[in-house]
């Protein structure tokens, strides 16, 4: 990989699973990682764990009309923002029928319309730069139907629409835009769908390939190479990194 160093990459949910993963491979890149989230101690802890060069932001990304303060403030610090990924997502599962339109509108505020809003924001600095790398984590739940995530599917399919449209705006200004589609990855999240659902759970693994769940520092890794100089040439793909659950029989 071609140096990053004096890059300035934004994590969101950068204080707990694929987006701690993310922010501690980048920093093992010598990249400068500001992590996002809502959890000071949890923000702390990740502190603590990667050193100097990651930047704990205590912030609530469904607080849409602040976002651009953030941004200014960040940009103001740092100088600019060379690399965005949009990792914050919740999830609920629920019986189809069970959801409210509150809940509905709660996951797609979160996991869509915060990431649209602070993608916007620093695609505006990525512009003045003429360059920039934003990736976005969707999930097997736009790949394929999953019963009781009918938000979360939503949800994730619009990043995935969005990536797309992302990608074709904004290449001619050098900026890239691709996404990392996670199989099942050992978190906090996971283990809240898959534990106590013992049908959930033999379904993952008899259609993973790979006989195991993947770690978020495999995720990491992907997000290290769609960041760097070594995907130059690679905008507006889904790439799932998912020991071959998309494609399992
Ligand atoms: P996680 O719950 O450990 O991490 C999610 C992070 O997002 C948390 O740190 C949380 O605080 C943060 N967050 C949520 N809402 C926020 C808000 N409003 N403002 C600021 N921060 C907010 O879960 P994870 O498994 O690490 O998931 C990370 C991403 O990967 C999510 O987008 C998730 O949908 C996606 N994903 C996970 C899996 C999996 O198997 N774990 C599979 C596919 C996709």
């Amino acid at each position: 990989m071609k140096s990053d160093k004096n890059k300035i990459a934004i994590v969101t949910g950068g204080g707990s699973g694929i987006g701690l993963a993310i922010a501690e491979k980048f920093v093992q890149n010598k990249i400068t990682v500001i992590i996002i989230g809502r959890d000071q101690v949890k923000l702390e802890t990740a502190k603590n764990k990667l050193g100097e060069l990651c930047i704990p932001v205590a912030f609530d990304l469904d607080n849409l009309s602040s976002v651009p303060e953030l941004i200014n403030d960040l940009i103001k610090k740092h100088k600019k923002i060379d690399i965005l990924v949009n990792n914050a997502g919740i999830n609920l599962k629920k019986e189809f029928t069970e959801v409210t339109d509150e809940e509905f509108q709660r996951i797609m505020h979160t996991n869509v319309t915060a990431m649209f809003a602070l993608s916007r924001e620093v695609v505006k600095c990525m512009i003045k730069n003429g360059s920039g790398s934003i990736i976005n984590i969707s999930s097997m739940a736009s790949q394929y139907g999953i019963p009781k995530v009918i938000a979360y599917s939503a949800s994730k399919a619009a990043i995935e629409g969005m990536t797309r449209a992302m990608a074709v705006e904004l290449s001619p200004k050098g900026i890239r835009v691709n996404c990392i589609a996670p199989g099942f990855i050992a978190t906090e999240m996971s283990a809240k769908a898959l534990n106590n659902d013992k049908e959930r759970k033999d379904k993952v693994m008899s259609r993973t390939p790979m006989g195991a769940l993947g770690m978020p520092a495999d995720i990491g890794d992907a997000a290290v190479f769609l960041a760097s100089a070594a995907s130059a040439y690679i905008t507006g793909v889904v790439l799932p990194v998912d020991g071959g659950n998309s494609v399992g029989f």
